[in-house]
């Protein structure tokens, strides 16, 4: 396949705005105005690209953003929401309906488990959770009602990796559609051109990468994202999760520094990770060699992003591992918070924060342990520096 790079994808699709701006004007309405009846027509019997008819259908900056967002994911087009659920709820609803079955990585972000788990089920749509590393597993629990096989490309908290290509060809042979949460991956892998269907990302994290705004999106096909805006039956248009204008316009702002932040994120990332494993720690981090999943990822990957900015260390007791965050604060290390992609180091004990939506005995059988502690390392510009401080932390607790 041919390389591509996201980094130039975005730089590529440049628009002035309305002034000659190089940052295009913010949408400051609501509504839009018609000069014939007749178009207004027209615009609710079937959707016309590039006509505004009312900001939670489209809006012009909105609509910048995902033209910027597909660009970067290779994708015909994209569509940005309030929050990344908003992106999983709307792809779903979209694409399920009573009777309807997915099948889902048992390793996701604790919301959307929450979500498929508690929430689908009212709706009559079943979800069979699995193991998404074991192939035989997903081939065995794909039938005739399943709509959706559904992974993140890099799993939260394990940093497990998705087989996209299988995983598409799995979901073809079923007449599923294969729908990929790319969040903490963004730059580095590009599912859609690996088979994935509908690419999903939490913008809140990565791609906005200040920590001040909740946001998402969702690429894929004109024909998917026109179904999600359809006046009378589209999720996204009926399920109100429009993304704020004057956030599209920050978001946009930040999207093109992502790719030097990737750059960084990873590069530490892969510092601590070894350091890690020198202190010898149970560590999980996709870059390392002895990670499971790190030869696929490397066969999936765009070149010179790096392997993220996500690291799981296994502490062993849960309160160590409480012990350390707040020692690591103290420390000034960065902060003791859910969430990534800031610019400062969050950390957070995935099994009793992130993930306390999946149920213990699960947790358990997922390898999820109690003394678990999952890092966004920051882009610290002296690292070295920095992994000393956690270093004596955990040296103080006689964790190593
Ligand atoms: C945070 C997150 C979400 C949910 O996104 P919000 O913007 O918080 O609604 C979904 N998937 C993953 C992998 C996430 O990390």
């Amino acid at each position: 396949m041919k390389k591509f790079d996201p980094s130039v994808a975005i730089h590529d699709y440049l628009v002035f705005g309305e002034f000659g701006d190089v940052n295009p004007s913010i949408t400051d309405s609501s509504t839009f105005t018609f000069l014939s009846t007749d178009k207004m027509e027209e615009i609710f019997s079937h959707e016309i690209e590039g006509c505004f008819l009312y900001s939670r259908h489209w809006n012009p900056i909105n609509k910048y953003l995902s033209d910027t967002l597909a660009r970067f994911e290779n994708t015909e087009s994209a569509q940005v929401t309030a929050s990344g659920m908003g992106a999983v709820n709307c792809a779903i609803m979209q694409l399920c309906g009573v009777g309807d079955e997915i099948v889902s990585s048992h390793t996701i972000y604790g919301g959307t488990y929450a979500l498929f788990k508690n929430f689908l089920p009212k709706f009559g749509i079943k979800v069979n959770f699995v193991d998404i590393t074991d192939l035989k597993q997903v081939r065995e629990a794909v039938n005739g009602k399943t709509k959706v096989v559904y992974c993140e490309t890099i799993s939260n908290p394990l940093l497990e990796i998705a087989d996209i290509p299988s995983l598409s060809k799995i979901a073809k042979s079923k007449g599923a559609k294969l729908v990929v949460d790319n969040t903490f991956a963004p730059m580095i892998v590009s599912p859609k051109r690996l088979g994935a269907d509908v690419v999903i990302h939490s913008m809140t994290k990565y791609i906005n990468g200040t920590s001040d705004c909740v946001a998402g999106c969702i690429c894929s096909t004109h024909e998917f994202i026109s179904q999600l805006n359809d006046v009378n039956s589209g999720a996204s248009m009926l399920l109100g999760t429009v993304l704020d204008s004057y956030r599209a316009a920050s978001i946009l702002k930040n999207l093109h520094t992502l790719h030097i932040r990737m750059k960084k994120h990873g590069e530490n990332a892969m510092y601590v990770a070894k350091e890690f494993v020198k202190l010898g720690l149970d560590t999980y981090y996709p870059g390392l060699k002895t990670h499971r999943g790190h030869k696929l990822l490397r066969s999936m990957m765009n070149d010179n992003f790096g392997f993220s900015g996500m690291i799981a260390v296994d502490v062993k007791s849960e309160k160590k591992a409480n012990k350390l965050m707040e020692m690591m604060q103290n420390e000034k290390v960065g902060y003791l918070a859910v969430s990534l992609g800031y610019f400062k180091t969050l950390f957070s004990a995935p099994s009793h924060s992130t993930s306390s939506e999946i149920p213990e005995d699960e947790q358990a059988k997922i390898g999820l342990g109690k003394g678990l502690v999952r890092f966004s390392i920051g882009l610290d510009n002296n690292i070295e520096e920095m992994f000393g401080r956690i270093k004596k932390c955990m040296k103080k607790l006689n964790i190593v």
